[in-house]
C-alpha cells in the first residue's frame, strides 16, 4: 500500500492479531524549534499500570418511554440491573459509567434519545458498550436470553424485535432503516467489521453466562440493525435479559434476588470478556 502525503507527517503503525489488522496513525508533524541534540538517556521506569477498563451500561427506555410492559415494565427492570450490575464492577475494580441512573429519558424524540445514548458509547474513554432491554413477543410463549451486535438483521421475527427497541411503529420502522444503510456500509469498512466481531464475541459470552447464572435458555447471538449500536467503535452489545411478557419468566424478572441474579450473570460475561484480552482502548 502506498500512500503519498502532502507535508511533513508522522506515522505510527501497530500490528494487531484475531482478527489480523494493521493501524497507520497519521499525525502533522510538530514544527522542530531547534537542531536535534542528543536527548540524554530516558530514566528506567516501570511501565505503567494499564488504564481501568470502563464499561457504559444503557438501561434502555426511561421516562415517557417505560418499554415493553407485562409482568413487569421494561425500563424499571433494567434499571434496576444495572444499578446492581455498577456495584458489582466497581468491586472488581471497572469504572462504569451510564446513560441514567434513574428514571428518565434523554430526550422525548426517540431518535433523539438513541443518538444521545450512541454517542455517549463512541466517547474514547469507553471499552465496552451493553445495552440493557427486556424482551416481548406477541404469542406471549417465549422465554431466554438472546444478545444482539450491530448488523444486518437475518430474519423476520429479528426485524420485528429491532423495530420494537427502535421506537415501534412506523418511527421504529423508520429509524431500523437508517440503521440499516449503516449495516450494509460495513460490508466495506474492515475495521467496522472488526469491531463487529468482537461484538459478536462479547454476545455469546455474556448470553452463556447469564444463561449459566440464571438457568434461562440461552436462545443465541444475532446481528440486528440496532439505532442505538449503529456507530460504536468498541465491543457493543444489546442484551435482552428475559421475556417479561411470559407467565413464568415474566415474573421472575420482578424478583430482586432473581435481577441480582442477572447481574452477576452479566458480570461474570464481562469479566471473561476482558480476561480475554478481546478488547481494544
Ligand atoms: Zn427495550
Amino acid at each position: 500500500v502506498v500512500v503519498r502525503l502532502k507535508g511533513a507527517v508522522e506515522a505510527t503503525v501497530r500490528r494487531y492479531s484475531d482478527p489480523e489488522r494493521l493501524v497507520v496513525d497519521l499525525s502533522l508533524k510538530k514544527e522542530a524549534s531547534t537542531p536535534a541534540k542528543a536527548l540524554p538517556d530516558p530514566p528506567r521506569s516501570r511501565p505503567p499500570k494499564p488504564p481501568k477498563p470502563v464499561v457504559l451500561l444503557d438501561p434502555g427506555h426511561g421516562g415517557v418511554d417505560p418499554g415493553m410492559v407485562g409482568y413487569v415494565v421494561e425500563k424499571e427492570v433494567v434499571l434496576d440491573v444495572a444499578l446492581r450490575l455498577e456495584r458489582l464492577l466497581e468491586r472488581e475494580g471497572i469504572e462504569v459509567r451510564l446513560t441514567r441512573d434513574r428514571d428518565m429519558h434523554l430526550s422525548p424524540d426517540k431518535r433523539e434519545d438513541l443518538s444521545r445514548r450512541a454517542a455517549l458509547a463512541d466517547s474514547s474513554q469507553v471499552n465496552l458498550f451493553i445495552s440493557l432491554h427486556v424482551n416481548a413477543t406477541p404469542t406471549r410463549t417465549a422465554q431466554g436470553v438472546e444478545v444482539f451486535y450491530f448488523g444486518r438483521a437475518q430474519d423476520a421475527r429479528v426485524l420485528t424485535q429491532v423495530i420494537r427497541e427502535n421506537g415501534g411503529g412506523e418511527l421504529g420502522k423508520r429509524l431500523t432503516q437508517e440503521a440499516r444503510t449503516v449495516a450494509e456500509r460495513i460490508l466495506f469498512d474492515i475495521v467496522a467489521q472488526a469491531n463487529q466481531r468482537y461484538s459478536q464475541r462479547l454476545a455469546e459470552t455474556l448470553g452463556r453466562k447469564l444463561s449459566q447464572t440464571t438457568g434461562s435458555p440461552f436462545r443465541g447471538t444475532f446481528p440486528g440493525d440496532f439505532f442505538v449500536l449503529r456507530y460504536a467503535k468498541v465491543p457493543a452489545v444489546l442484551v435482552e435479559m428475559g421475556f417479561g411478557d411470559h407467565p413464568a419468566e415474566g415474573r421472575r424478572l420482578a424478583d430482586p434476588t432473581y435481577r441480582e441474579k442477572v447481574a452477576q450473570g452479566l458480570l461474570s460475561g464481562i469479566l471473561t470478556f476482558l480476561a480475554n484480552g478481546a478488547y481494544a482502548r
